[in-house]
Parts: C-alpha cells; structure tokens; sequence
C-alpha cells in the first residue's frame, strides 16, 4: 500500500449522474485539482434493474448540465448530434427517453471527461485536522474537500433478510445474474416505479413468464406518479431553496404530502401493465396472469421445505397466506448518512446531520474542509433531491461554493408560483385558502 499522495482540491466519491454532472461542469474549466472515484470497473447505471423498455421520468433536457449550462460540451444534445441521432429522437416525438439510452449519454460523458477513476471503492474517510484521507484498498488520497455521490441503499423489509439470495432478492438486484422464472411462483412486493418495471417485464416474459405472479402493496392502490404542472414546480430550485429555509417539522409534512410526486408509478407503465393483463387474460386466455393484492403489507417469508409462505395483512385486518418460490422486494431505498462517512460518524451532531443551502454538511471540523452530499438531502431539499430534475443545478451550487465565486447562475428561475412570497404571506398570516 502506497503513502498519501498529495493533497487534492477535491475527491468525488461515487461516479453515479450526481457526480458524473459535477465533474463535467468543472471540466476544462482549471482552477481545481480534483478527482473522482468509482468502485465499479466502468460507469453502469442501476444496471440490476435496467429492464427492456424502462423509460426516464425527466425529460431528457433536465441531463447532466443543460439546465446550468447548454453550452456545455457534455449535453445530451451534443450526444445525440454526434451519435447523428438528433433528428430520429425528434421524429419520434419522445421527451421522456428509455433508460438505457440516459445510460449510453452517461457513458459517452465519461468517456470524454479527464479525472475520473474507476475500479477505485473507497472505504473510509478519515479527517487527519488538515485535510481528508480517503482510503480503498490500493491507496490512500488526500483531498481539502469531498463530495459523496454514492447513491442510496436498497431497503429490504426485515421479514425479507436472512433467506436465500436468489429466492428473496431486492428489485435491483433482478437482473445481476440470469434469471429463469418460467413456471415459478413469483411475488412482487412494492407499488411503486419499480414494482411496477418488474412486473411488467415479468408479465412480457413470454416463455420465461412465471406460473403465477402476486403483486401486493400496502398502499391503498397503484398510484400514478403526479407530474402535473404546478406539482412540478416542487422540482424547480426555487422551490428547492424555499424548502431548505422550512423548519424541520414543517418540511418532514411536506415530503410527506408530496410523496406521490415522486414514488408514484408513471401513468403510461400503469396503462401499459393494464392493457398487458387485459391481452393476456381476455384475449390469450391466460387464468389470473397477476394477483393484484392492493392494501396488502408483507409480514412474514417463512421458508417451507420447498417453497415459501409469504403472510399479508390486507387494509381490514385479515391475514393472507400465499406460497410462492421467489419473492422480489421493490421496496425502495434508505436515506441516511452514506455509510463511507462512517469514519467521521464521531465529528458530526446527528445520525444525518443538517445540510446546509450549498449541500455541504454541518460537521465538528475546520469550515474550509467541507463534505458536500449529492442525494442524500431528501429530508433537507425535499422530495427532488432524489431525483434527476435538479441535478445540474445542485452540482452547479456545489461547483460554486468550490470555486468561491459564481460560476453558474443557480438563482430563482422564472416560475409560476411564487414560493417565497407564499411563505411570507404564511409567516404573516395573510393568506386565505
Ligand atoms: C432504477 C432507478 C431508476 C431511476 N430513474 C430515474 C428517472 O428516470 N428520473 C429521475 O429523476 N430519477 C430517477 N431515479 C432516481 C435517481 O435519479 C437515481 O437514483 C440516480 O442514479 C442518482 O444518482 P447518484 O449519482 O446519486 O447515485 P447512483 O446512480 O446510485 O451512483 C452512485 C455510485 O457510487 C458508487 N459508489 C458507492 N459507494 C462507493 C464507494 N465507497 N467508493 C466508490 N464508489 C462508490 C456506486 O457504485 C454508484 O456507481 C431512478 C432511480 C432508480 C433506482
């Protein structure tokens, strides 16, 4: 194991979109010695779950850095002109493009950006009272700041830990190795996005399509993801900034209301499982292609000799009992401190400290070392911080407070609900409904 190198500006942990949008607006820009690290051996995106036909739920402008800086050389535009696709995407009159070509544009970007390591999985960061050290299992790197990048991890009911991998797996793990569900009975827990994916491809399976497929959801049904206008202004950085300046009971309330905004289904992928079972039972014949248990929450897998009994308690009370031979949990992500913070656990007030407007962490250290998170601020930005509306802008805040000047324009944008106004008007109580 080599010495500390020396130290850097910067460390990007995670090549995910978060960074990989970070480091291409502070590309060929100079003024920072950085780099970014990923553990994986090329840039994937959710490959585990990347199932045919997914689609993005952004349109495809809200990309890597268009939103901050169209002139970028790393917009998706500049992709599809020089993939000599443009004119194609534009006859096909898509917004909303399939997931694995986001992938291909993110990929391309890398391809064309300096400063990013891959096959590099930090372990633990350590801060040595001057600067961090970032240590994996080939070096240790030393760097002035950090921007943790590293994604969510995905949340696995209790009653689903401790059996079999391949029996009782998370959704995005289905595709890492070669799957035949053909005449299994397969159970789907999770009406969200992803639930939905993999039921969909599950029920498109054609020869490979399980005997029996359940798909059950505590939520009261499949609800569409609400992406109508004024809903979508809760992912424009005014109402980002608004947010942030809420107290935290207030804000806990509001990404609770929101919730649908963003762990809803898409409308189209709802009607396009519904036609699906309509073709499959009315027209092909098929007895029950889906059991559809809405209002029904997971509560035991208990391994029998050769299958396994899944337990539901429905809206009402009553206790459903089914066997099936594999369960798939589409039951989301955690939010908290990413855990290659861990290190510095000691250093900070909370089990997910406060992050203030510039994404940074509050933490027990010198204020010009400072640890910036890219999706890790649900609870603080509100429900787009997950996503990928924002992600242009919240680099461009991060690269700002970096640079200490304003290189990009992160201010208000037009919009047509005045956020701060509505909150003054709150303070003063003088609103009416
Ligand atoms: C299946 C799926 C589809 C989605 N589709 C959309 C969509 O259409 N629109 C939308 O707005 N949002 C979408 N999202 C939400 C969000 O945009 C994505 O989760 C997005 O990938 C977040 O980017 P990220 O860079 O923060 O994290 P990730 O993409 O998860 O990237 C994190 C990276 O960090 C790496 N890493 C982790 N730990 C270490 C370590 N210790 N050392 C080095 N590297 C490490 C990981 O290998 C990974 O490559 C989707 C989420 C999922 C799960």
């Amino acid at each position: 194991m080599s010495g500390p190198s020396p130290t850097l500006d910067l460390v990007g942990i995670g090549i995910g979109p978060a960074n990989l949008s970070l480091a291409a607006l502070l590309a060929d820009r100079g003024g920072l010695r950085k780099v970014f690290l990923e553990r994986k051996k090329s840039f994937e995106w959710h490959s585990g779950i990347m199932v045919p036909n997914a689609r993005m739920q952004v349109h495809f402008l809200k990309d890597l850095v268009t939103p901050v800086d169209p002139t970028s050389p790393y917009t998706f535009l500049s992709f599809a002109v020089e993939e000599k696709r443009l004119y194609r995407l534009l006859v096909s009159g898509r917004t909303h493009i399939p997931r694995r070509e986001f992938e291909q544009y993110c990929r391309w970007a890398a391809d064309r950006i300096d400063d990013l390591r891959f096959g590099v999985a930090v372990d633990t960061v350590e801060f040595d009272g001057d600067a961090f050290l970032l240590r994996s299992s080939h070096s240790t790197m030393r760097a002035r700041n950090i921007v943790i990048a590293t994604g969510l991890q995905p949340w696995l009911p209790p009653c689903a830990a401790g059996h079999a991998p391949d029996r009782v797996l998370h959704a995005a793990n289905l595709l890492d190795v070669p799957r035949n569900l053909a005449g299994r009975r397969v159970a789907v827990v999770g009406g969200g996005q992803s639930g939905a994916e993999v039921v969909l491809h599950l029920l498109r399976a054609g020869e490979q399509r399980p005997s029996r497929l359940l798909w059950g959801t505590r939520r009261g049904n499949l609800f569409p993801l609400d992406d109508s206008p004024f809903v979508e202004e809760h992912y424009l950085p005014n109402y980002s900034r608004y947010f942030h300046a809420q107290p935290p009971e207030r804000r806990a309330l509001l990404n609770e209301q929101q919730r649908m905004s963003s762990d809803g289904v898409s409308a189209g992928l709802l009607r396009e499982i519904y036609q699906q079972l309509y073709d499959l039972e009315l027209v092909e014949g098929v007895a029950r292609p889906c059991d559809v248990m809405v209002g029904h929450q997971l509560l035991g897998i208990d391994q029998q000799r050769h299958d396994l009994l899944t337990t539901w308690r429905s809206a009402d009370g009553e206790l459903v009992r089914r066997h099936v031979d594999v369960v798939i949990c589409a039951t989301g992500y955690r939010h908290g401190l990413p855990p290659v913070l861990r290190g510095l656990r000691d250093r900070m007030p909370d089990e997910l400290p406060p992050v203030r407007a510039d994404f940074s962490l509050e933490w027990d250290g010198p204020a010009d070392n400072l640890i910036f998170v890219q999706n890790a601020a649900r609870r603080d930005f509100g429900v787009a911080d997950p996503n990928l509306s924002l992600l242009a802008w919240r680099s461009a805040t991060i690269a700002n407070s970096l640079l200490g000047e304003k290189r990009f324009d992160t201010g208000q944008v037009s919009g047509a609900v005045d956020w701060v106004h509505a909150d003054d008007q709150l303070m003063t109580g003088t609103h009416g409904d």
